[in-house]
């Protein structure tokens, strides 16, 4: 926070749709006095020793004012290009991410009472790319737990549970068959757990949180679930089917430092530059942004804007079956602040 009571927030716009949803989000803080000052920054790829990264004065940012909300990045295809995405996560240990799911009314999807709250672990599990060919036609890819990384998203799981004041906190694991590594998760869980006498601690295997949750949704509505990478990935996509889709699901990802929130879409580029696209996932980003900061009211002032306007549905976007462009939406949630 600066001495003129304003925040600075790094803000990357991204690829494709990226700018018009960023403009949205930018016009509609602007109009609620919320006190944030973007700091713009690029992250067009560089070349480093034939690698390509994002350029330091991007990284210097983040650091800086620690809380970034990013537009997706469109992952260029081709040799000694990595996932822009995977840079950022790497760079700050974001190593929770956080992926609220919650009805939206307005838009009709088979459960109308959905609100799930989950958190993946981000850096490692299946996802730690540690893969080689053992003999021709054997591979073999490591999934790697380690004791701190388990500890550390859990401790947040449940600190999380916490801050929104839910009294469950439940692991998904497969710890029958992955008895060591999965068993090592479960076991810390176990752990930390304790040190939450009032949060109640439950274990699920992820094949039958996955039954239950299709069946019914409502009885995760007052828990927290917390899971190892892969589970995480598979189990959120899942989530974000009940409620409706890319253009309403936002995420967070949490580091020890810093933070950068954005949607889970991608840059969309069948219809970006036309003001087609929805901005409802960045905006529900830059919302749970405003929670992180400690910045609740206005949180919750801006949410209430953007959910009126969802569910009059007098200007909704294409992919909600309305015909507004992406600034009409953002003017009517304007007017209803
Ligand atoms: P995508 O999410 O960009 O698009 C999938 C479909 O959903 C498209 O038909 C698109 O028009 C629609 N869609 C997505 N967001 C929308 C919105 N806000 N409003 C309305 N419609 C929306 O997925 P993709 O096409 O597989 O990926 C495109 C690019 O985005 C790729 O380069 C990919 O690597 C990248 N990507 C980035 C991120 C990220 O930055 N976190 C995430 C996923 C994909």
């Amino acid at each position: 926070k600066k001495s003129n009571g304003l925040y600075t927030v790094s803000m990357i716009e991204g690829d494709g749709i990226g700018p018009e949803i960023s403009q949205s989000v930018k016009d509609i803080f602007a109009a609620a006095d919320t006190p944030i000052e973007w700091e713009p920054i690029d992250v067009s790829p560089i070349l480093v020793d034939g690698k390509t990264t994002i350029p330091s004065s991007a990284i210097d940012s983040i650091k800086k004012n620690k809380v970034a909300l990013k537009g997706p990045l469109a992952t260029p295809i081709g040799k000694g290009h990595v996932s822009l995405n995977l840079t950022l996560r790497r760079t700050f240990n974001l190593f929770a991410n956080l992926r609220p799911c919650r009805s939206i009314a307005g838009y009709k999807t088979p459960y109308d009472n959905v609100d799930t709250v989950l958190i993946r672990e981000n850096t490692e599990g299946e996802y730690s790319g540690i893969e080689h060919v053992v003999v021709d036609g054997v591979v073999q890819s490591i999934k790697l737990i380690t004791k701190d990384a388990s500890e550390r998203v859990l401790r947040f799981a449940f600190e999380h549970a916490q801050a929104i004041g839910r009294d469950k906190v439940t692991v998904v694991h497969k710890a029958t068959i992955m008895k060591m590594s999965d068993g090592l998760f479960l076991s810390i869980a176990r752990k930390v757990a304790k040190d939450f006498p009032n949060i109640n601690f439950n274990s699920e295997l992820l094949d039958n949180t996955c039954l239950k949750m299709v069946t019914d949704p409502t009885p995760y509505n007052d828990q927290v679930l917390v899971m190892p990478n892969l589970y995480g990935d598979i189990l959120s996509d899942m989530c974000a089917g009940l409620i409706g889709g890319l253009g309403l699901t936002p995420s967070g990802n949490i580091g020890d430092e810093s933070s950068i929130f954005e949607a889970v879409h991608g840059s969309a580029p069948d219809i970006a530059g036309k003001s087609l696209a929805n901005p409802t996932a960045l905006l529900l980003s830059s919302m749970m942004m405003l929670r992180h900061m400690g910045l609740t009211a206005h949180a919750d002032n801006i949410e209430g804007a953007i959910f009126a306007t969802l569910a009059e549905g007098k200007a909704l976007t294409g992919d909600l079956g309305g015909k507004a462009k992406t600034y009409e939406y953002a003017q009517a949630i304007i007017d209803k602040l």
